[in-house]
């Protein structure tokens, strides 16, 4: 069974055929353009290629809501080109094979969950850290969505008493992990990229606390067996043990459940990185295929 899969991105699309067994077997990249440009791209991909089905994993906000008139829409996105369009439709329109939906992350957590670091467990937070954060949320073994989809990224948090800057950059919040901790929020602040920072600088204590504010909020509220760390901020090696040390400063003993007092196996990288996006659109294919 021969499936498509697309991880849409804000700067790029990735592409990709695999199998029912959740191997990848192709990838192909381009940029995100406007949808003019890079929807008849991606069509042309996929058209030449007989795919049966089709998974889309995207950037948010989304209408991931099957009964809503406006499902696989990109709806409320700061990329202006991209705003409310309709880009589940359009898509399955251009190819004609069954199509299944969700956000990047969301997509992301079911292939770690099938796949990869989560493997078998009921309940995981895959979150990723970089142009912007986002969470994709699985619970008592289903992906959630609620009325929409939960916003990880926009939860709101309190400026650290310790960070040079006192608001943070999120144009609808201020203050919110994305723009307290997003790879932007960092470069705004110290005034160069993460990537340029070393690995001593007191960037990455600031940028664990912020995150292990959002891992303690996870634990407290639906006790994921793992969260799983993903996305370009992350690639700084420092971080992820300053993240689980922060987080059992936030928990302080209270939480009795054996997997508290072993953070190293519940906070954890992703296995499939960088593609835990499209293998999870793959299986959203799968998925659409089987209905
Ligand atoms: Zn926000």
């Amino acid at each position: 069974m021969l499936l498509g899969g697309i991880e849409a991105g804000g700067t790029k699309m990735v592409l990709g055929l695999g199998d029912e067994k959740g191997n990848i077997l192709e990838t192909y990249t381009l940029p995100t353009g406007t949808p003019e440009e890079t929807v008849p791209a991606m069509t042309d991909y996929f058209a030449s290629r007989n795919i049966c089905a089709l998974g889309v994993a995207s950037f948010g906000p989304v209408d991931p809501d099957r009964n809503s008139a406006t499902y696989g829409y990109i709806t409320k996105t700061p990329k202006l080109a991209w705003r409310d369009y309709p880009v589940l439709p359009v898509l399955q329109k251009a190819l004609g094979v069954p199509a299944g939906f969700d956000t990047d992350v969301n997509a992301a957590v079911l292939a770690e969950v099938e796949l990869g670091a989560a493997k078998g467990v009921k309940s995981c937070l895959y979150l990723t850290v970089g142009t912007g954060i986002g969470g994709g949320m699985y619970c008592e073994g289903k992906l959630v969505h609620g009325m929409q989809h939960p916003e990880w990224g926009h939860i709101p948090m309190d400026v650290l008493p310790e960070d040079p800057v006192r608001e943070g950059f999120c144009p609808y919040h201020g203050n919110c992990p994305e723009g307290l901790a997003s790879g932007p929020a960092m470069e705004k602040r110290w005034g160069k990229p993460g990537k340029e920072l070393p690995a001593d600088h007191p960037a990455w204590r600031l940028e664990a606390k912020y995150l292990a504010k959002l891992c303690a909020t996870a634990l407290m509220t639906f006790c994921p067996e793992k969260i799983i760390l993903g996305g370009g901020v992350m690639g700084q090696s420092v971080l992820l043990p300053m993240i689980r040390e922060e987080t059992k400063t936030l928990l302080n003993g209270y939480m009795t459940a054996p997997g508290f007092t072993d953070l190293e196996s519940v906070i954890v990288s992703p296995a499939l990185y960088p593609v835990s996006g499209l293998a999870g659109a793959l299986l959203l294919a799968k998925e659409a295929y089987c209905e």
